[in-house]
């Protein structure tokens, strides 16, 4: 199998110049036309982590979105939007989402629907999962002909890197999602087997990367975004991860779903396993990320952790001044360690399983990740 990344220039997010960087991007690749046909049902899937607005770079930005939605049907595909946010959706917060994180105008300029994933959920079967066989997703991604995932360069808390395996995510209705991560703990790898079993249940026929300015530190939601000036597409989605990685200045490997898809040889192993098309990637690769402050340990063995982990251990906290009293981190907790005392959510420490998803989802930005003294220590002198 050829694997096979595209990489095209897109400057900022005017919607005629990403409409062209788009095009641009998918021509090498054989254009959307040899991704779907006439008549599919195609279901274009963005990363909506959560309501933020387009220039924080949490979520895929509306003019790459709006590029899909056309490029499909000109194609002669009938696109649908859907994603399903952390937490528990209604009809109405996922409307004002669209709304905040500029989809609505796109919606109503390309006259494409979106789904409401968490309304009408299905089963789908992942026969050699590792972690999980069946998932319980919304509907639409089981109809849909085709998927075209569009997912953002950003860094991620958890897994280093996210991208487009971890876009399948948001398959899976938004308060179902702690139920699944339980499974699999803190261990970073076996999050990335149950997100590579979703994946394989239902892989993107395309899946494009909003690179045009990205998110470097603090990823997903809390980083500090960073211009890249790309758009990036393939047909696989391990292997446009390994890409990403490679370009953030990572050892792709370290990124646990592009090191697990390649143990399943889903995805490659070294960058020379991947035709890259369009731009050179020396070319275009900017200065490396900055990592999130819960990755900077990631190297070190992990029984040397554990044994220091009151030492080490990065923590989250909770700034009581910002809080909302939402109870979204509560609800989202996978082990079920926040808690709340007259509606202002407790972390429970020895409960935690620190894979961060409170402070992905909290709406106030109320939720930081504590570094002890030596932590910060190791850090500074590069040993970790
Ligand atoms: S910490 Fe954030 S998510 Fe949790 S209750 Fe407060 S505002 Fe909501
Ligand atoms: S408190 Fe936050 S980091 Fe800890 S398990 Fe719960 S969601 Fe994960």
């Amino acid at each position: 199998m050829t694997r096979r990344v595209s990489i095209a220039r897109c400057r900022d997010y005017d919607p005629e110049r990403v409409m062209a960087a788009f095009l641009e991007v998918l021509a090498p690749l054989g254009g959307i036309s040899a991704f779907i046909r006439p008549g599919d049902r195609v279901l274009v899937k963005p990363n909506l982590l959560t309501s933020r607005s387009p220039g924080e770079a949490v979520t895929t930005h509306p003019s790459v979105v709006r590029a899909a939605l056309i490029a499909v049907r000109d194609a002669g595909g009938e696109p649908v939007l859907g994603d399903s946010p952390g937490g528990r959706n209604t009809p109405e917060n996922y409307r004002s989402l669209l709304r905040r994180t500029g989809l609505l105008p796109v919606l109503e300029e390309c006259g494409v629907d979106a789904v409401f994933f968490d309304g009408d959920t299905t089963e789908i079967a992942s026969p050699a999962g590792r972690v999980y066989r069946r998932f319980h997703v919304s509907s639409a991604v089981a109809r849909a002909d085709a998927i075209v995932s569009i997912s953002k360069l950003k860094t991620h808390q958890l897994t280093l890197a996210t991208g487009a395996v971890k876009n399948c995510y948001g398959y899976i209705p938004g308060i179902e999602k702690a139920g699944y991560h339980l499974r699999t703990g803190p261990d970073r790898r076996r999050f990335a087997d149950l997100l590579l079993d979703l994946y394989e249940a239902r892989p993107p026929v395309l899946s494009v990367m909003d690179a045009v300015v990205g998110m470097e530190g603090n990823g997903p939601s809390n980083g500090t975004p960073r211009e890249v000036g790309l758009l990036l597409a393939s047909p696989s989605a391990p292997d446009l991860d390994f890409v990403e990685a490679y370009l953030m200045g990572f050892d792709p490997l370290e990124v646990p779903t592009v090191s697990e898809a390649a143990r399943r040889g889903l995805g490659p192993r070294a960058l020379d396993e991947i035709e890259v098309l369009g731009l050179s990637i020396e070319e275009v690769r900017p200065q490396a990320f900055r990592r999130p402050a819960s990755h900077l340990f990631a190297r070190v063995p992990a029984p040397l952790v554990s044994a220091l982990n009151r030492f080490v251990l990065a923590r989250p906290r909770i700034l009581v001044d910002r809080c909302r009293r939402c109870g979204i981190c509560s609800e989202n907790c996978p082990p079920g360690a926040i808690e709340l005392v007259k509606g202002a959510p407790r972390i429970r420490q020895e409960a935690c399983i620190r894979c961060y998803c409170c402070q992905e989802l909290c709406p106030a930005d109320a939720i930081v990740i504590d570094r002890p003294l030596l932590r910060r220590l190791v850090e500074m002198s590069g040993a970790a």
